[in-house]
């Protein structure tokens, strides 16, 4: 995520106008207009000052203003590695590094698992020949089989499993769930750092899932500093066998849970957060009460409130 700061004529502003009219956003006070692009957001003020925020600003700029680009920012590298000021070296996929994931924040059911995973460059081929990749194009089943696998192979890791009712509690108190998986992100790469002690590594990298400034805000205020070789892209399980195998661990875990939840409840809770589990909700509150959710779900999704229509 960047932001760049460009003033122009006010003949330019109008002809920016014009040319945004497709992808117009609601104006803060004081701006002529704002309007999100691919790359950026858009935002100009009358003192002719044009703030462009987001993954790729300069290539927005770039269309009015080649020579805006701020020295030393070559918007070309910018976009083709990644597009934060966080984004790894292309070496750190092949070297020893370390990869965190999670899983479960988009369902209903279920806590969030997150795990961070430390692989040495001798461990990838491995690790790719036995179908390391992302957890999200592996069957569950295969999933079990191949954490076992990992498990066998005693890489080493650190999972950590965020219940339902620390999680609703948390969210009570005000947390986002951007902030519960920054921190659970953030402890499970401290767990491990502390595991494999002096073991070498080129990097961490995060499964980017907000704008890095904004995690690192979340751990800053907790007190807690970004350790330093810390990365962030999207989609990393597609280049990290690390964070593919954290991805593979997380997802695990999480099925796991997920498993033992139905036993108690003596349904078996389903995945994801549709209409299906809508009705769910609406048998197990007829048999449990309301406040057996607190500790199978995550209660401020909205499905809580759309389960009522089927009571
Ligand atoms: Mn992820």
């Amino acid at each position: 995520m960047g932001q760049i700061t460009h003033t122009f004529s006010t003949k330019q502003i109008n002809k920016m106008n014009k040319k945004y009219q497709h992808a117009l956003e609601k104006a803060p006070q004081g701006a002529i207009f704002r309007a999100r692009t691919s790359n950026a957001v858009v935002t100009a003020y009358a003192s002719g000052k044009v703030l462009f925020q987001g993954s790729n600003p300069e290539e927005e700029l770039k269309q009015w203003d080649p020579s805006g680009i701020p020295q030393g920012n070559n918007p070309f590298t910018v976009a083709k590695t990644n597009k934060n000021n966080y984004a790894p070296p292309e070496t750190l996929f092949t070297t020893n590094h370390i990869g965190s994931d999670e899983s479960g924040t988009g369902d209903y059911f279920g806590p969030v698992t997150t795990c961070a995973v430390y692989v040495t460059s001798e461990q990838i081929d491995h690790l790719k020949a036995i179908g390391i990749q992302d957890s999200k194009a592996i069957t569950d089943a295969n999933i079990q089989v191949l954490a076992k696998q990992l498990m066998e192979m005693n890489i080493p890791y650190s999972l950590l499993v965020l219940h339902n009712e620390k999680y609703n509690h948390l969210q009570q108190k005000g947390w986002t769930q951007g902030k519960m998986k920054a921190m659970l992100h953030f402890h499970a790469i401290n767990n491990l750092l502390k595991k494999i002690g002096p073991a070498p590594y080129d990097g961490i990298l995060v499964d980017q899932f907000c704008q890095p400034e904004v995690y690192i805000r979340h751990i800053q205020s907790e007190n807690e500093q970004l350790p330093s070789t810390n990365y962030f892209m999207t989609k990393a399980e597609s280049y990290s066998i690390a964070v593919a195998a954290a991805s593979v661990i997380a997802r695990a875990s999480f099925l796991n849970e997920m498993d033992g939840l139905s036993e108690d409840i003596g349904h078996t809770l389903l995945k994801g957060a549709s209409q299906k589990v809508d009705r769910l909700i609406a048998k197990i509150i007829q048999e449990n009460g309301q406040g057996s959710l607190n500790a199978i779900a995550k209660t401020h999704f909205a499905n809580t409130k759309k389960a009522s229509a089927f009571l």
